[in-house]
């Protein structure tokens, strides 16, 4: 099998087929196998999936385990409500953790290239075509341009996936006009009151801060979520969307911070202002998915953020690419070169409306999290008197 993206997705792809019995090869167009700094939540649904493939341990060696996911308010912050995830293993069958994306996808790759996945990094996917009895990629490598052949290929190159655009020709995501401002700051670094083991939520106008810790629980992760303006020259322009931030000055970013979190509590500021270094990601986004042609193509299937791009108002993008590629293993286990086709449209049917209802469901949260007047006082008075109850989905992490 033929896998183009060796981000969280194809590595998780790759690994899974493998041990599905299938020889994988994984094409990277970056010069190395890396994640940028950041942090994910992963729900039960994902870590429930990484127990299975036997790396729950090595899970445990980088996740932190918070014990609560609050929803505060911004402006004063309060707690309006927990959601207790210490128990989930009990709950759910599975922890909920926090980490550090370079971590997860540091285990992703080693337990790929343990499981016998070839890996090549500096080699760009420049295009997929297939026959009855084949996929074929053509991949620039060091310069070289070579054809590679499988009775299957994967693509599972992001969100601005260039094979979706040649399988399926339904033009680029666009800029949602929400921003990323991210940030991680050493815990031993901050005050005692500001240190935290636990997720937070602060939901202000048009504005919310997650924070949770990462690296076992020595670091924080924060990120500040708003909704603001490129530089009109960026807002489109392809490559300021596609890459973290390389334009704007430090002084710049701050106002802008600044500007998102006025009337923030006192706390809150705190935190903002201990961190440094912060990276800006433009959220770009598509519709929900419409049907399963978006998860399989003949002989190429989709995964990933390639399939179904995503707000992060869910935190699942990583955990959707996951659940992905457990089932994609799922349907070519005993799965011949023959009969592979057939099994990934089973493999679009099974996932295809799940995806489509995490990416609806992460654009409600935003809308909800972001509230302004009237339905921001709803929101508050419903969250205090439901507390958990409003903020648990169980359809979520009770998968499988
Ligand atoms: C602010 C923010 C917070 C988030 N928080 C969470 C969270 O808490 N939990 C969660 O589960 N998810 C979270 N996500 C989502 C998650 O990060 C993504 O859904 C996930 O990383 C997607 O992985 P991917 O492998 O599909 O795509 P990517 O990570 O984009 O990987 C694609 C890879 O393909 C490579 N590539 C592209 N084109 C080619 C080509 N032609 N040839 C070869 N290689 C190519 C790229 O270099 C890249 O390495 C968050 C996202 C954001 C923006």
């Amino acid at each position: 099998m033929l896998i183009a993206g060796g981000g969280i997705a194809g590595m998780a792809a790759g690994f899974a087929v493998a041990r599905a019995g299938w020889q994988a090869t994984v094409f990277e167009r970056a010069l190395e196998f890396s994640e940028v700094g950041a942090g994910v939540q992963l729900g039960p649904n994902v870590t429930r999936i990484l127990q299975a493939w036997g790396l729950g341990d090595a899970l445990k060696q980088v996740a932190a385990f918070p014990a609560g996911l609050h929803a505060r308010s911004m402006s004063t912050g309060e707690v309006l409500a927990t959601l207790p995830v210490k128990d989930a293993s009990r709950t759910y069958g599975a922890p909920y953790v926090t980490l550090h994306r370079a971590d997860l996808h540091g285990l992703l790759l080693q337990a790929a290239v343990h499981e016998g996945v070839q890996v090549h990094s500096d080699a760009v996917v420049q295009k997929v075509s297939q026959s009855a009895d084949d996929a074929v990629f053509d991949v620039m490598q060091h310069a070289q341009l070579q054809q590679h052949i499988a009775p299957l290929a994967v693509a599972a190159d992001g969100v601005w996936s260039p094979l979706r655009q040649q399988l399926l020709g339904d033009g680029l995501p666009s800029f949602t006009g929400h921003i990323a401002y991210r940030a991680l700051v050493a815990q031993a670094d901050l005050p005692p009151h500001l240190r935290s083991q636990d997720v937070s939520v602060w939901m202000g106008s048009q504005t919310h801060v997650v924070s949770y810790p990462v690296r076992g629980g020595e670091y924080l992760n924060v990120v500040c979520l708003a909704e603001g303006r490129l530089l009109d020259d960026d807002a489109n322009s392809l490559q300021a969307l596609q890459t973290w931030n390389a334009k704007k000055s430090e002084a710049q970013t701050l106002a802008e911070l600044h500007h998102a979190l006025r009337g923030a509590c006192v706390p809150l500021t705190d935190l903002m202002s201990a961190c440094s270094d912060w990276r800006l990601w433009p959220l770009c986004g598509s519709p929900a998915m419409q049907d399963a042609r978006e998860h399989a193509q003949g002989r190429v299937a989709l995964v990933g953020d390639a399939a179904h791009p995503m707000l992060p108002y869910l935190a699942q993008g990583a955990g959707m690419a996951m659940e992905d590629a457990y089932e994609l293993a799922a349907q070519l286990l005993g799965a011949t070169p023959a009969n592979a086709p057939e099994r990934l449209q089973q493999f679009a049917h099974v996932r295809w409306q799940r995806n489509a209802r995490v990416q609806a469901r992460a654009v409600r949260n935003g809308q909800i999290f972001h509230a302004t007047g009237a339905m921001r006082m709803g929101r508050d008075m419903g969250l205090r008197l439901m507390g958990a109850r409003l903020m648990d989905v169980p359809w979520l992490y009770g998968y499988r």
